[in-house]
This record gives C-alpha cells, sequence and structure tokens, in this order.
C-alpha cells in the first residue's frame, strides 16, 4: 500500500507524512483513499487508534477540503463497527500547540476500551 503517496501533498519533515509513504512503519488498521487509521505508539487507552488524511494538513482548521473532513469523520462509525458490541468511544484532535497538539499533521484519537 502506500505506492500512491507520490501524489499526495507531503511533507518532508512530517512523521505522519512518512508513516503514510510507508518510510517510517505503523500499524495499519484500516484506509480509504483519503485516509489512514494506524495504532498510536503511546497508546493512552486499550484501543488508540490516530485518523489522519493522507495527504499533508496542518490540523483541524487548516482543513478546508470538505469531501476529506466527511471521508475522516465517518470513520469513528467504521471502526466501532469493527470492535462490535456498541462500544463507546471517544474521537478528539487537538488543533494548536496550547491544546497538545504535538504532531503538525491534522489527527483524530479514537481511544476505547477503558472508563474514562
Ligand atoms: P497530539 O499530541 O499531536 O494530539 O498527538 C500525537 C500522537 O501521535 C500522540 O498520541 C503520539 O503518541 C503519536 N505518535 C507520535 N509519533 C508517532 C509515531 O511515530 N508513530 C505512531 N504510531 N504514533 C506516533
Ligand atoms: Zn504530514
Amino acid at each position: 500500500m502506500n505506492n500512491s503517496a507520490e501524489n499526495l501533498s507531503i511533507n518532508q519533515d512530517c512523521i505522519f507524512c512518512k508513516i503514510v509513504s510507508g518510510i517510517i512503519k505503523s500499524n495499519i488498521i484500516y484506509e480509504t483513499e483519503f485516509s489512514l487509521v494506524f495504532q498510536d505508539n503511546a497508546p493512552q487507552a486499550p484501543i488508540h487508534y490516530l485518523i489522519i488524511p493522507k495527504q499533508h494538513v496542518r490540523d483541524l482548521v487548516d482543513c478546508t477540503d470538505k469531501q476529506l473532513l466527511i471521508d475522516l469523520i465517518s470513520i469513528p462509525a467504521i471502526l466501532a463497527a469493527r470492535i462490535g458490541n456498541e462500544i463507546s468511544f471517544k474521537l478528539v484532535t487537538n488543533n494548536g500547540y496550547a491544546a497538545g497538539q504535538r504532531v503538525f499533521h491534522l489527527h483524530f484519537h479514537f481511544m476505547s476500551g477503558k472508563q474514562f
């Protein structure tokens, strides 16, 4: 997979762009044409996935592509259905440093499997 990355907007210095292109390995859970889901490598819950656009977008405020937003925000329900048993989950995006964003490539944290 990921060979279409050459057609995407890639930031050479971005960790998540490197995950999209396969330069950095990750445990991929799910993908669409526009989006990728992989396991967070420092999980804060038994299930902690990151849902990201394959193209480089800095944060939610910078994401003006409505088709991409629909794609991204449709994924949690798909993940929940796959996990099953009508699970509860938390969906979080940190927009900006003061909000806790440390990787400046848009991502939604999908977390489940514990009592928050
Ligand atoms: P933020 O603080 O920007 O909202 O979240 C960044 C998330 O990315 C953190 O939960 C962190 O554990 C995760 N992360 C950072 N670097 C990597 C990496 O190289 N691989 C994976 N799988 N997750 C990463
Ligand atoms: Zn990026």
